[in-house]
């Protein structure tokens, strides 16, 4: 059969497709559609009509057959929600980025976070968090925080909640002002807030004319909260409103505990009071997280902990930008220098002590000691995984039962480590304040998020899996990360976020309707009872 064409898009197919890391594998996806790129001046009236236009078009042919659609960021999600069916929309040029003017803003933002320094930009989905950097930099600002690594496209990452471990800020969408979706052929909304919103009309206005077509203005809490973690699954994320800080740096500091049940250890954790650990620093850290070795080995290092303060620091020139350095952020990427050195004998003869021997050597490396000063986009960089190879969980509890979580996790690697299955990898616990976001994993006044990256193999994936069982049997409530393999089902799903659910339902009803809810579907939305 012959490909549809749209105006203004790149049209193929492909006969096979899987996510970065390999978790998904799919055969044939019949339609992939690349709206291309956007002229020179962005703000002229009618600039973005032509990639609008191909989305919509795209939107057209699919509402009438009821086809599935799945947007794509990086694909770096372990998990389903990043499945596709029969259709691929891939928003990579859809990168466009602008400061917001002062015109744009309200009163109200403008005498308040305004005046503190604080600047909405304008974002496209398709645009990745480094290039979101290296331009934020370029006009003096940060993101407020951002997932470890930079490869993910901004609507792909807010899409499924990522976050890294600041204390203060929250996840990437609780910096989110307002969301533009496209929500059918003939239908494109701005959602904000309806207390405090940082838009004003002339906002939507320019918006509607640089788009060629009526963006609705909606000013709605329970619309703009069920958008902010969409899940892909709430009309494709044209553009977003990110409230970017005055540039900074961080100060990094790695503390090095040889007794991962060390009191001054679970001191910093319960309290997230790091004082006595850094005498010459009164201020307790920005961020905070800790990295274990799940098979500590004795005499030597088993949890690392990493403290970061952020610091005002001068915008630098994106030519100027130093290149990465190789400093981790979290345990990802660990795996690929574990990855090179089990060369592929992951399966046969490992034993626990020189596995052991392979992750202190990797960790120790990535967390040197001694005083680190970086931009977030140098510290949150490129990721060095090998493609293909990974598996990832993330495992999200209230912050109170951070002992308990790390308790059982210690209980489910020694019963799997008996029977020869081992995590390829470390544990990495970090912290994030609530969200209002519906479907945001970090509802709890603060919660934890311990991340089990390893080299996918079916021991790492059974660990995973008696891991769920296990804290459901011990009754720690939990809820997995969007972006990665889970066990979450419909009742588990519910125990964690409660009426949320409901109102993150109605929201897609509102937003979409029946005939968006077919062409928004996606693998993930059944798993959890929530299509
Ligand atoms: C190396 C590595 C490091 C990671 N580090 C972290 C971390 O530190 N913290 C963390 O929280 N997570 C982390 N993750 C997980 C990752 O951040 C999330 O899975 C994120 O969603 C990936 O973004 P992406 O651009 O690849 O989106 P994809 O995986 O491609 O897509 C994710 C979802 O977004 C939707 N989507 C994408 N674009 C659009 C659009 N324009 N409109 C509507 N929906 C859209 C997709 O349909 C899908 O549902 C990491 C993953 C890897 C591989």
């Amino acid at each position: 059969m012959p490909l549809p064409e749209f105006p203004h898009a790149e049209t193929k197919s492909l006969t096979s497709w899987s996510n970065f890391s390999g978790t998904i594998q799919k055969g044939a996806v019949p339609l992939y559609v690349t709206p291309l790129a956007h002229g020179p001046d962005l703000t002229a009236a009618g600039a973005l009509a032509p990639q609008l236009g191909a989305v919509r078009e795209l939107l057209r042919y699919c509402f009438a057959r009821q086809l599935r659609l799945r947007p794509v960021g990086t694909r770096w999600s372990f998990s389903s929600i990043i499945e596709p069916d029969q259709v691929i929309l891939d928003p990579g040029f859809m990168s466009g980025m602008l400061r917001v003017g002062p015109a744009s803003l309200t009163p109200e933002y403008s005498a308040g976070r305004g005046a503190q320094g604080f600047a909405p930009f304008w974002i496209c989905g398709g645009r990745t968090v480094a290039m979101t950097n290296v331009r934020l930099l370029e006009e003096g600002f940060c993101l407020q925080t951002s997932g470890a690594g930079d490869g993910q496209r901004v609507a792909g990452a807010v899409a499924t909640g990522t976050h890294s471990s600041d204390l203060r800020v929250g996840a990437m969408h609780d910096a989110l002002l307002g969301i533009q979706l496209v929500t059918g052929p003939d239908r494109c909304v701005f959602l904000q807030p309806e207390r405090k919103p940082a838009l004003s009309e002339a906002f939507v206005l320019w918006l509607s004319s640089v788009c060629g077509m009526h963006v609705q203005h909606i000013q709605d809490d329970a619309l703009f909260h069920a958008a902010q973690v969409s899940l892909g699954s709430l009309g494709v994320v044209f553009s977003v409103v990110l409230e970017a800080a005055p540039a900074y740096r961080f100060v990094r500091r790695i503390t090095r505990f040889e007794d991962r049940n060390d009191p001054a250890l679970w001191r910093a954790i319960r309290l997230l009071d790091t004082g006595s650990l850094h005498p010459d620093r009164p201020h307790n850290p920005d961020h905070l997280d800790v990295v274990f070795h799940p098979y500590p080995e004795s005499g030597k290092t088993s949890a690392w902990l990493t403290t970061m303060w952020k610091v005002p620091a001068p915008p630098v020139l994106a030519h100027a930008m130093p290149v990465p350095l190789a400093i981790a952020s979290d345990v990802m990427s660990l795996i690929a220098g574990l990855f090179d050195a089990l060369d592929g004998e992951i399966t046969t003869d490992l034993t626990t002590p020189i596995l052991a021997g392979i992750i202190s050597d990797e960790t120790e490396a990535l967390y040197a000691e001694g005083d680190i000063e970086a931009y977030p986009g140098q510290l949150f960089g490129t990721n060095n995984l090998p493609a293909g190879s990974g598996a990832s969980t993330e495992i999200i509890t209230d912050h109170r039962d951070s002992g308990d979580l790390m308790r059982v996790l210690y209980e489910v690697l020694d019963q799997h480590s008996a029977r020869g299955e081992h995590l390829l990898g470390a544990a990495a616990l970090r912290f994030v304040p609530s969200t209002r976001a519906t479907l945001g994993m970090n509802i709890k006044p603060l919660n934890a998020y311990l991340e089990l990256p390893s080299i996918r193999n079916e021991g790492t994936l059974a660990i995973y899996d008696t891991l769920f069982d296990e804290l459901e049997r011990q009754g720690i409530a939990y809820t997995c990360h969007w972006g990665q393999q889970h066990g979450m089902d419909e009742a588990r799903l519910r125990a964690w976020f409660g009426a949320r659910v409901d109102r993150w339902k109605a929201a897609r009803d509102a937003l979409i309707g029946e005939d968006g809810k077919k062409v928004f579907s996606a693998k993930i939305l059944e798993e959890v009872g929530l299509s």
